[in-house]
């Protein structure tokens, strides 16, 4: 890597400088390695905290983690994986499957492990970002942001839980693998995508479960199935027909947009009887399939998948307690009634901090905006990619990029096609950097979230990580059918943005540099 002069005194050593560092090593952070290297972009750095790649599906270990998404559609479309073990790939796969696609995309001399980025200030002279990690400075012409909006976990501000509590407290995207539940009283606080997975897996082990559910969650039948092993060796010999598979998966979901966007209730009547039958099926007793029973239209929040759930609720050592949780003591939690149930350890599924991601608190852009405040209102950018005053600053997984019915992949791959079009683009016309006009920013928010007023994620009477707890307003989801996020994001669209070439930028532009050489598979057959 080729250096910037130090930000400091002349005796400090020089600052390593590449064109593009990407922050993370997840879904996110491989696939715009890939992408780079597919045109050509060697100067790059991916920029993971952790050890290893795989991101959430490195940290997310707790029993029984699984995609919800069918294995054939959530992968990258340019890498299929003919050996996936099951419909609904487990956790150890698909870190598996990440760290294949690392190797054999040629990202390993890229990836920069145990480097945490702290900070990324704009220098608006310089047209670079200045980063510092965990293991020192860094200068880049363009940041790509894949760190995942579900990668910090949430923890749920409970009196006593942090202070008092005297047993042994985790959050499922951080589970204390050395801690023994066998025969303990435990307490699991959340009933969403990942309590309703592990629930089932640890109900078995420990002594006394208590349930802490504060909304009941939509739940259909988890159709998952191990592949056949004619199913696989035909995949392998013929990818087309693992591609067709996907194609079919990928239309069937699209259809699923049509229950979200508030135009037809019979459909959603229908998929809510699927479920209340689910729930009659798997719960006997009507005291506790009421508390089961959801109270708010299904899809405003994530709808989950499982056949286990329900049948390890009605377990003897089991108890779902819908009273609010007043405080946690020494040894145990007490409910708003009064009552004191002990407990042993404490696990929460509580979630993540989607809406106000920790990254916004450390990106600094034009004239010293931290992104945190131009957020204060809420996450929002242009076509979910760039936040006006943040030049260079490309998001992956942005704001309203989520999805409610397909696979995440689609997005991902579909805004670092745009992110790395816009590179290219740039180096064609010698341009240092680019910014989103407010103007532009707006309109398309406007158009957005004219969109959003009628979808079920706004109307469906329920509270979900969906919303900005300041405004209420949806700042995480798509609101519309995927194909349309994917054709939008073909390209890169230079209308509605601040251009600067590299004549216009006051200080010596840096040499490009190739981190190191990188022969991998090609990206070339991406698409669905
Ligand atoms: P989540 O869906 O946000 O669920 C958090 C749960 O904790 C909810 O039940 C919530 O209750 C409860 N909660 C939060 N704070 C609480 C408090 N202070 N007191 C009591 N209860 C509290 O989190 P998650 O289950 O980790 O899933 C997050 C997302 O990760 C999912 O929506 C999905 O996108 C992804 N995920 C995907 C998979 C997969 O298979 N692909 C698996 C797991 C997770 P309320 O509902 O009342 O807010």
């Amino acid at each position: 890597m080729p250096t910037t002069p130090p930000h400091g005194s002349s005796a400090e050593p020089p600052v390593p400088h590449v064109r593009v560092a990407v922050i993370g090593g997840g879904f996110s952070g491989l696939a715009a390695g890939a992408r780079l290297l597919r045109y050509g972009i060697e100067d790059f750095v991916i920029l993971e905290r952790g050890a290893d790649v795989g991101g959430t599906w490195r940290d997310n270990t707790y029993p029984g983690a699984c995609c919800d998404v069918p294995s054939n559609l959530y992968s990258f479309s340019f890498a299929p994986n003919p050996t996936w073990s099951r419909s609904f790939s487990p956790q150890p796969e698909i870190q598996e499957y990440l760290r294949r696609c690392a190797r054999e995309f040629g990202l390993l001399p890229h990836l920069r492990f145990d480097h945490e980025v702290r900070a990324a200030r704009w220098n608006d002279a310089a047209s670079l970002w200045e980063l510092e990690t965990s293991r020192g400075p860094l200068t880049a012409n363009v940041l790509l942001a894949g760190g995942g909006p579900l990668s910090e976990p949430a923890y749920p501000d409970i009196k006593g839980l942090t202070t008092a509590f005297e047993g042994v407290v985790f959050h499922s995207s951080r589970w204390n693998h050395d801690y023994d539940l066998r025969g303990k009283r435990v307490a699991v606080i959340g009933t969403g995508a990942s309590a309703i997975q592990f629930v089932p897996q640890i109900q078995p082990r420990v002594g006394h479960l208590d349930l802490y559910q504060r909304t009941a969650p939509w739940i259909m039948p988890r159709t998952d199935r191990p592949f056949t092993a004619a199913e696989r060796a035909l995949y392998k010999a013929v990818p087309p027909v693992q591609k067709a598979v996907r194609l079919g998966l990928f239309w069937g979901r699209e259809t699923f947009w049509l229950g979200f966007n508030g135009k037809h209730p019979g459909m959603v009547r229908r998929i809510e009887g699927i479920a209340r039958m689910h729930l009659r099926r798997g719960v006997r007793d009507p005291e506790l399939r009421a508390k089961l029973t959801p109270d708010f239209t299904i899809g405003c929040k994530r709808i989950l998948l499982s056949n286990d759930y329900y049948p390890s609720l009605e377990q003897d050592n089991v108890d779902v307690v819908t009273d609010r949780i007043a405080e946690v003591r020494a040894h145990s939690v007490v409910t708003a009634d009064g009552v004191e149930r002990p407990c042993d350890a404490v696990v929460l599924g509580t979630g993540f901090q989607a809406t106000d991601m920790p990254m916004a608190h450390m990106i600094t852009g034009r004239d010293g905006v931290l992104l945190a405040d131009a957020w204060k209102d809420g996450m929002a950018a242009h076509q979910s990619a760039m936040t006006a005053g943040f030049p260079n600053l490309f998001f992956v997984i942005g704001p309203n990029s989520g999805l409610g019915h397909s696979s995440m992949t689609l997005v991902i791959e579909a805004q670092i096609k745009y992110a790395v079009d816009a590179i290219r683009q740039m180096d064609r016309h010698d341009i240092a950097d680019l910014d989103v006009t407010r103007a532009a920013q707006d309109a398309y928010n406007a158009r957005l979230h004219a969109k959003l007023d009628g979808t079920v994620w706004v109307t469906g009477g329920c509270d979900s990580w969906y919303l900005d707890s300041r405004t209420g307003r949806n700042t995480t989801l798509w609101p519309d059918f995927v194909w349309k996020f994917m054709w939008m994001n073909r390209r890169f669209s230079p209308a509605g943005h601040r251009a600067r070439r590299w004549d216009q930028v006051r200080e010596p532009r840096p040499a490009a540099a190739s981190v190191a050489p990188a022969a991998g598979r090609s990206t070339e057959a991406e698409g669905v």
